[in-house]
């Protein structure tokens, strides 16, 4: 273990940030072999991460920009399909699946209850630190979560734990903090800011708020829930119940937590209004929250099973859903990739410079590896293939959850097993279709303590993610009725793991130190 220059023994301050974690929720579920579960200190940096305060105001600004252009996207039919329609479609048969299904649903020439319902939008935007030509550091867009953003609520206790870690332990953290602060914004940097106060588990619950209170006086419902769609075997459940505590403690809301399977059978719709019913209680559904429903596994039935099943019945309803189809696709990587292209960003904002030019800045290299790869896709590949510039890139598929992608010697490989190069000239098989390949970020290291269940697993040099949460509710004609920046999470993991993802065991959740 790297020796790290805390003024009070590591175990200590470990031992004080785990009594704060327990008592402030910062919690995780744990299985047994026998299947009962107990809860534990969920994966954390023991302090907070250094971060420049423009970067972090930058990706704040970004917030609302990324709402509107993922409502936009998801109404634009015909982007969808040509961004998704072709290789994507042929090689991963569960975008193809939520693409047909939007088809069926939204793009038919009957009226159905979905076309009418409402849209809300819980994302996170996240992003890497990378150098720019200036020698400094910026935001760089890692991806676009539209689906189960996870992490908000403990997030928000994260950041209060190291508020007050920080300030009970000043002069023992102090070095540190200076010896990060200065790998991030070099040893000018001006006033320290600290943590800022995370509002996400206020701004998540207010956004779902305004969405339930359109459905009430849309449909007057007698007894309006909201349902939160979870997976069977959740573990990340203490974040999932904080939402649903603040919707009743702050907008007397109810929540109903069911799977998609038991949806399958436990709630009904209504053919003649599309009202969602809970068959059992009968209190309506006005918004469905998916946290559940990424991942292919979320369908054990198969494609013509159960959950794809109550997916659709869900989706063809007049019930507010987070994400609707259209939202869920917004958020793939291939998307993601697309609308990195030149001239795209302007489909979506044609009279909206400042809009273009903030989100284009935060767009990282992205070259697609499809049927439409263009020269520029191709000279990404070859700079791999013939330059063994591997370690500058990483290669993703359309999944979602951590774990999935490729780096270093493995994208080399799996692009020389599916690339001819001949002269100039670049085939690449259609089982690439699928992926994209990006340009690979570089955030600046800096020496952390990471905690695993309360322990210290270990501590040296660490990169963090931030994310940036933000919040949407549409009308079904695209009239905005709510767009706020709501609050942030930082993700630190150690700098020799290539994935992310703090569900996925990889990384721990920590806080931004302003500086
Ligand atoms: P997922 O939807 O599975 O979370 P991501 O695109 O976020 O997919 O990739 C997972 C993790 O891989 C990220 O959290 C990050 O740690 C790492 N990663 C992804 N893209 C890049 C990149 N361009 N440069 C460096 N690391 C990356
Ligand atoms: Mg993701
Ligand atoms: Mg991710």
């Amino acid at each position: 273990m790297d020796s790290i220059p805390v003024g009070v023994p590591v175990e200590e301050l470990a031992a004080q940030a785990n009594s704060i974690a327990s008592a402030s929720g910062v919690q995780v579920e744990k299985r047994r072999d026998d299947g009962s579960t107990y809860f534990e200190c969920a994966p954390m940096s023991l302090l907070p991460n250094a971060y420049p305060k423009q970067a972090f105001a930058q990706a704040q600004t970004l917030a609302p920009h990324f709402n509107r252009l993922v409502d936009r996207v998801s109404r634009d039919a015909d982007f969808l399909q040509q961004t998704l329609g072709g290789g994507v479609s042929d090689t991963d048969p569960y975008t193809a699946k939520l693409l047909k299904l939007y088809q069926e649903i939204y793009c038919g020439q009957d009226d159905n209850f979905a076309k009418t319902a409402d849209y809300m939008g819980i994302h996170r935007s996240d992003y890497m630190l990378h150098k720019g030509a200036d020698d400094k550091y910026h935001i760089k867009q890692v991806e676009l979560n539209t689906i189960a953003s996870s992490f908000a609520s403990l997030s928000t206790k994260v950041a209060a734990l190291h508020r007050h870690v920080t300030s009970r332990f000043e002069a023992d953290v102090k070095e540190l903090l200076q010896a990060n602060k200065e790998k991030v914004v070099g040893t000018k940097g001006g006033d320290d800011d600290g943590v800022p106060i995370n509002p996400a588990l206020e701004q998540i619950p207010k956004a779902m708020a305004v969405a339930f209170s359109q459905y009430v006086s849309r449909f007057s419902p007698s007894n309006a829930v909201i349902v939160f769609v979870v997976q069977d075997g959740e573990t990340n459940t203490v974040d999932q119940r904080m939402l649903e505590h603040r919707l009743w403690s702050d907008h007397q809301i109810p929540v109903v937590r069911m799977s998609l399977t038991r949806a399958h059978t436990e709630i009904e719709r209504n053919d003649s209004t599309g009202a969602l019913t809970i068959t059992a209680t009968g209190q309506e559904v006005a918004i469905l929250y998916f946290r559940a429903g990424y991942a292919p596994t979320d369908y054990p039935d198969g494609y013509d099973g159960v959950e794809w099943q109550a997916r659709a019945k869900l989706e063809q309803s007049r019930a507010t859903k987070s994400p609707a189809l259209g939202y869920h696709l917004a958020g793939t990587k291939k998307v993601q990739q697309e609308l990195a292209r030149p001239g795209v960003l302007e489909r979506f904002f044609p009279d909206d410079t400042a809009a273009v030019e903030g989100l284009r800045a935060a767009f990282a290299g992205l070259y697609s590896l499809g049927e439409d790869a263009t020269t520029e896709d191709k000279a990404a590949v070859k700079d791999v293939l013939l330059s063994g510039a591997e370690g500058g890139y990483v290669l993703k598929p359309q999944r979602e959850g951590g774990g999935y992608n490729f780096y270093g010697e493995q994208l080399a490989a799996k692009l020389k097993e599916n690339v001819k190069v001949t002269g100039d000239d670049v085939e690449l098989a259609p089982v690439l279709g699928e992926f994209i390949l990006m340009e690979r970020l570089f955030p600046p290291m800096q020496r952390a303590i990471l905690l695993r269940g309360g322990k210290v697993e270990g501590s040296g040099d660490t990169i963090s993610e931030l994310g940036c949460f933000a919040a949407v509710v549409a009308s079904k004609d695209g009239n905005i009725l709510h767009n706020e920046y709501a609050g942030f999470l930082l993700r630190t993991k150690f700098a020799n793991v290539d994935e992310g993802g703090v569900a996925s065991g990889f990384a721990t959740l920590s806080s931004p130190y302003l500086c």
